[in-house]
């Protein structure tokens, strides 16, 4: 398709000519201006969001139906797919581009944003992990076809502690053969494949790191059940799922690098999608922003727009600062790990503080619209509703403190 096409020059341009340019490395910092490239390929996810997401948010919120048809459109036109690596025919982004167009999706519905963005979570252990052919099979799919991935690590008994996960894998010759549940699985219900996380060390004393293996499981592999699509509540569009895995046999080829290594890779792609989370926490909270603005200039109390009560004025204040350092802070994430960086205590902060913002941010949209905002006639109650999820997937609230808590500490040891 013609527009896919320029979309994928100009995405492969930004990568070339901003990322890798000396001007982000100068001595003098970090530099956030985004150049022309940038601008456009923002403005290109900011027009899809606001033309073609922006007026069905609210009928798949509603309905719970899955977006196929604005998935098929961001496919055709390179906004999703974004990281697969160049030599699969795909468009390499960096993580900064994925976090610019995660913004901007996110603006218009966070339940879509979330339905596009979560093929990439599923993807990212393979394009970190896979061999030639296992990228070649299951991300160059991807991109012949619309169809999506997923990750499948949760289970209904373990989340946070993914150390505690059951599902297990046996070796029986050239396959494995692999049972468990998990829980929570986003695209669960529709995605073609997924990455799967599985104990392959029935001792419980075996380190984490060595116990568990990566797999990618076909939808279509005999003994694989999705469950029915859960009602959650926000983020309707996107489609979490429970998934049972009955006696399925994998084939010895879709092990990621090898037995014991599933640990880190599922643990290893937070650091680069983390800050894509934080970004669209921003979209969000930017929502937010712009819609209790408006509302304020025109709703009257008093004989005055509310916006002139300082009261109001100072919670829309409040908002902008929390949009603008939501904002800065999936941009350090992202440069950070796009320029050789370790930036799991950034990704974390962003994460956390992100989601954080975005639930103070859409409490306070609501509180702005008085009446009006408890009311689904009104945009602020499903932005409440979706930004809460912002605090659980992902690794709870809690958990990235915990990460930013551990590095805080470990740090400390080596000061005087
Ligand atoms: C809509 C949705 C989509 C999701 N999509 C996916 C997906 O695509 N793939 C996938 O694998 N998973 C997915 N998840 C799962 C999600 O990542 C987990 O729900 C999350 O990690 C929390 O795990 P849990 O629900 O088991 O909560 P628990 O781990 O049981 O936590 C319960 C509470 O205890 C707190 N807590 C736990 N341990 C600690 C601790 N050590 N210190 C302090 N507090 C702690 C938590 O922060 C939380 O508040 C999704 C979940 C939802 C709801």
């Amino acid at each position: 398709m013609a527009s896919y096409q320029i979309f994928k020059g100009l995405l492969r341009q930004s990568n070339k000519t901003i990322f890798k340019s000396p001007r982000l490395h100068a001595s003098t910092g970090y530099n956030f201006a985004l150049n022309d490239t940038q601008k456009e390929i923002q403005e290109l996810a900011r027009k899809f969001s606001r033309e073609e997401i922006v007026p069905i948010a609210a009928h798949h919120d509603r309905t719970g139906e899955y977006p196929w048809d604005i998935f098929k459109k961001a496919w055709s036109l390179g906004l999703v797919n974004g990281h697969i690596p160049e030599d699969i025919g795909g468009m390499d982004n960096n993580v900064f581009t994925g976090c610019l167009i995660a913004e901007e999706l996110a603006y218009g519905c966070t339940g879509i944003s979330t339905a596009l963005e979560a093929t990439g979570l599923g993807q990212a252990p393979v394009i970190n992990a896979g061999n030639k052919e296992q990228k070649k099979k299951y991300l160059g799919r991807l991109l012949e076809e619309p169809l999506v991935a997923a990750y499948c690590v949760t289970e209904p008994g373990a989340g946070s502690d993914v150390a505690g996960i059951k599902t297990r894998a046996e070796r029986k010759g050239d396959e494995w053969i692999l049972n468990g549940q998990k829980m929570w699985i986003t695209n669960g219900g529709v995605a073609n494949w997924y990455f799967v996380l599985a104990r392959t060390n029935p001792d419980p004393k075996a380190p984490a790191n060595k116990a568990f293996t990566g797999f990618i499981v076909e939808r279509e592999f005999a003994g694989v059940t999705p469950g029915r699509k859960e009602m959650n509540m926000g983020q309707r569009a996107s489609d979490t799922r429970g998934i049972t895995f009955e006696d399925v046999r994998v084939p010895k080829e879709n092990v990621l690098i090898g037995e014991g290594e599933g640990f880190k890779i599922a643990m290893g792609t937070f650091d680069k999608t983390r800050p894509a989370v934080a970004a669209g926490a921003t979209g969000l909270s930017q929502r937010c922003l712009d819609e209790a603005s408006k509302y304020a200039n025109e709703r009257k109390t008093f004989g005055v727009p509310i916006a002139q009560h300082q009261a109001i004025s100072f919670l829309l204040a409040d908002m902008g600062i929390g949009v603008e350092l939501s904002r800065l802070s999936w941009m350090k994430a992202a440069w950070e790990i796009d320029n050789g960086t370790r930036n799991t205590y950034s990704a974390s902060i962003a994460k956390c503080f992100a989601a954080d913002m975005a639930n103070k941010i859409a409490t306070d949209a609501v509180q702005v619209f008085g009446g009006n905002g408890f009311n689904s006639d009104y945009p602020v109650e499903k932005l409440m509703r979706d930004a809460k999820i912002y605090q659980i997937y992902e690794g709870t609230a809690q958990i990235q403190r915990l990460i930013i808590s551990r590095l805080i500490i470990e740090r400390a040891k080596s000061l005087n």
